[in-house]
């Protein structure tokens, strides 16, 4: 075996014994694939996973449906596999709308207004030299404020010293997210625009 990796190789003697028994396990496999596809869709149970968010069969899954037992009667494990499952048929319901508001525009419905919504602004460092510079000869600590944090950015504007930091930093539009509103505040917000 050679691992590309690390450049690592590992060697190790295979006698007849040995192909006897990958052959073995070949066999043994295709013995339970039959016996399971002799059951039908009951030998392939679903199994709840981290990769169920990646999955293109979740909005049918049976394991996304909740068991029908009341929540303090479950085991860990029927909670855990419930979390995994209804995570993502949210995340692939969320996806459906996301592919519907780009082609078709924002939807209304049940009093609220999916869409994607303008954040608010950033700041962001545009000369990271001349800022730590200026950090430093104020006495801030540039690990904090070099990490870009808006936050803490902004903290460092409201300061008497702000004109120190203003030209090392700009604004920067915000992202664009996909949530809803409620359809009365984007009303408010229109009639007062
Ligand atoms: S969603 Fe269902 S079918 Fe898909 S990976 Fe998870 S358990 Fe399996």
């Amino acid at each position: 075996m050679w691992y590309l990796r690390d450049a690592d190789i590992r060697t190790e003697d295979l006698g007849p014994e040995d192909m006897e028994k990958g052959k073995q396990w070949i066999m043994d496999c295709f013995a339970e694939i039959d016996e399971r596809m002799a059951q039908g869709e009951l030998g392939f149970p679903p199994t709840p996973n981290r990769f169920c968010q990646y999955c293109a069969y979740v909005a049918d899954c049976s394991a996304a449906e909740p068991a029908d037992k009341v929540l303090k009667e479950k085991t860990d494990e029927e909670l855990a596999n419930e979390c995994l499952t209804i995570e993502a048929k949210y995340k692939a319901i969320q996806d459906e709308l996301k592919k519907r508001v780009k082609k078709n525009g924002p939807i209304e419905a049940s009093g609220v207004c999916y869409d994607f919504y303008q954040n608010a602004t950033g700041l962001v460092i545009k000369d990271v030299t001349g800022f730590h510079n200026a950090l430093v000869e104020n006495n801030k600590k540039p690990e904090k404020y070099l990490q870009g944090k808006t936050g803490d950015l902004r903290k460092l504007l409201a300061t008497i010293k702000a004109d120190n930091y203003r030209q090392f930093i700009s604004e920067k539009p915000g992202n664009k997210n996909f949530k809803w509103k409620p359809v009365e505040e984007e009303e408010e917000k229109n009639e007062s625009a």
